[in-house]
């Protein structure tokens, strides 16, 4: 999948989670809260953390879509051969800088922004920031308006056309109702990193993802991002993603 090239250099900056949502509910009787590195209960998401991505699209390799096999497997989606309307949590962009003639090519997903404008504009509140960050969708409270894959700059929003086999128990989706990268909410919560880090490494050997607490300046992204150039995608929007990217 092709695509064009629009970013603009970021500024280092530690991100504050300010969302006003604590523990959310995303399914009838399951509550999303933080717990520790064994998976012990320790309470509700708070701003304490930030959680983010730096992904290095100098290890990214354009033949490899391991990040988005491991998506599709974890969270139960797929196409239908239908690319104008399958769900899309994460897809490959390879891009052209028309000066250079530099190619890179990177993972795209929701950037999970300081200031989403898919919950600003959202009418019933499914969508939605946690206080560390992390933006969801209430499936349960969504009604398919769709306005938030509207206000979405970055595409990463799909809607669900399709009947829905092969549900996780874990990840629930809803005909008719909007969904998107949830940054593996759950993983996160049980001290786990993303299904798409873990096969960046461990499948395709490349280790071009990095997961982490952006708040926390001893955390691995933070120290990357304290000592290289980064960049965010579309950094003149002013939405400050969580994702950040090297090597554009
Ligand atoms: Fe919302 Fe799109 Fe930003 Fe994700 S990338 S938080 S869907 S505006
Ligand atoms: Fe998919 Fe999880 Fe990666 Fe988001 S963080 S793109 S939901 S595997």
């Amino acid at each position: 999948m092709s695509g064009t090239s629009d970013f603009t250099p970021s500024r280092r900056a530690l991100l504050t989670g300010a969302g006003a949502l604590a523990g959310i509910t995303i399914a009838s009787g399951v509550t999303l809260i933080s717990t520790g590195p064994a998976g012990a209960v320790t309470g509700p998401a708070t701003s304490k953390n930030r959680w983010g991505l730096l992904i290095d699209s100098n290890k990214c390799d354009a033949g490899c879509d391991e990040c988005v096999v491991a998506c599709k497997a974890e969270n139960g989606w797929d196409g239908h051969n239908r690319p104008e309307t399958d769900p899309q949590w994460i897809r490959k962009v390879n891009l052209k800088d028309n000066k250079t003639g530099a190619t890179h090519s990177l993972p795209v997903m929701c950037q999970h922004c300081e200031n989403p404008p898919c919950v600003d504009v959202c009418p019933t509140g499914a969508s939605m920031k946690r206080a560390d960050g992390i933006v969801l969708v209430d499936k349960h409270v969504c009604i398919g308006c769709r306005y938030c894959m509207m206000a979405c700059p970055y595409k990463a929003r799909s809607f669900v056309h399709e009947d829905i086999t092969g549900q996780k128990q874990y990840m629930p989706r809803g005909k008719g109702t909007v969904e998107s990268c949830t940054l593996c909410v759950y993983r996160i919560d049980e001290g786990g990193i993303p299904a798409c880090v873990e096969a960046c490494t461990e499948k395709a050997g490349r280790g071009a993802m990095t997961f982490g607490d952006l708040n926390d300046p001893q955390s691995d992204i933070a120290k990357d991002l304290a000592k290289r150039a980064t960049t965010r995608l579309r950094a003149d929007l002013g939405l400050a993603p969580g994702v950040h990217y090297q090597g554009l």
